[in-house]
């Protein structure tokens, strides 16, 4: 149970953000999360929050910009007087052809999945004491990538192993974890069960099925509980068996 904990979960607004928000109030949490525009089904999550009786607060903080994590990082600590959990989960999908690949279309994709990540972590650990949890939200096409298009993104989310280990090994002499959790195909906007290449994606698996976003909200609640006190640094995929 998360029972007086406050969480911060990052693209909170939908998907797996959104389930993992209210995963981890309905464990006892109260829960920030932050949006990039989707205002109204950010208030929908804090709804859903307080329906667990737990406080919850959205914050809009685009990711791409340098200051806007920290910033909703220091505000959820000021607002709810601690952080004990930090969930780096917003994230976008670049897809397409090598040749078309833009400057400005990586620089985002870097400042989403990975910039803003290292400074809502560096922020975060500011304010987390003996038992803090970091968890971040990669992907399993970071291990195998199963087909073109996708190189940037892969690339963006391969950058998160390293990146997680660095925080264990930086955090652990203070009692912070830092975990990584790797999902494939999961039933969301960004890649909807019933989409155009969702049966490929289902053939790629062991189990012949997509994940839900509560499938991967209940391995960050099972690391951000007393169950995860004693792993750092480890990425956990979460695939149906898409890689085994
Ligand atoms: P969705 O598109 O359903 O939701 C994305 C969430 O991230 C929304 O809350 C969105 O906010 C937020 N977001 C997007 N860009 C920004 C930004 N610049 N700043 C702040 N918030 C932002 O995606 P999923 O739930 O599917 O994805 C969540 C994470 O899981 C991502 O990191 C993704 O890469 C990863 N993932 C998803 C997989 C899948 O199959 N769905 C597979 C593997 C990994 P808003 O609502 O305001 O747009």
């Amino acid at each position: 149970m998360l029972a007086d904990k406050v969480a911060l979960v990052t693209g909170g607004s939908r998907g797996i953000g959104a389930a993992t928000a209210l995963r981890l109030a309905r464990e006892g949490a109260d829960v920030v999360l932050t949006y990039a525009t989707a205002k109204d089904h950010a208030e929908d999550v804090v709804a859903g929050i307080r329906r667990s009786g737990r406080r919850g607060l959205a914050i809009p903080a685009d990711s791409a910009a340098p200051d806007a994590v920290g910033a909703a990082v220091d505000r959820t600590a000021a607002t709810f007087g601690r952080l004990d959990i930090l969930v780096n989960n917003a994230g976008i999908y670049p897809f397409g052809p090598l040749d078309a690949l833009t400057v400005e279309e990586i620089d985002r994709t870097l400042a989403i999945h990975v910039r803003a990540v290292l400074l809502a972590a560096q922020a975060a650990a500011r304010h987390m004491t003996a038992g803090g949890r970091i968890i971040t939200i990669g992907s399993n096409l970071a291990e195998r990538v199963p087909h073109a298009g996708i190189t940037l993104y892969a690339a963006s989310k391969s950058a998160l192993t390293g990146l997680t280990k660095g925080l264990a090994r930086d955090l652990g002499e203070r009692g912070i974890t830092a975990n990584l959790v790797q999902p494939g195909s999961t039933d969301t906007d960004m890649n909807p069960a019933n989409g155009e290449d969702a049966d490929q994606q289902r053939a790629l698996t062991a189990l012949g099925r997509f994940n839900s976003a509560e499938d991967i909200a209940a391995v960050v609640a099972h690391l951000a509980g007393e169950g995860g006190r004693t792993t750092s640094g480890s990425s956990f995929t979460v695939d149906a068996g898409a890689n085994a």
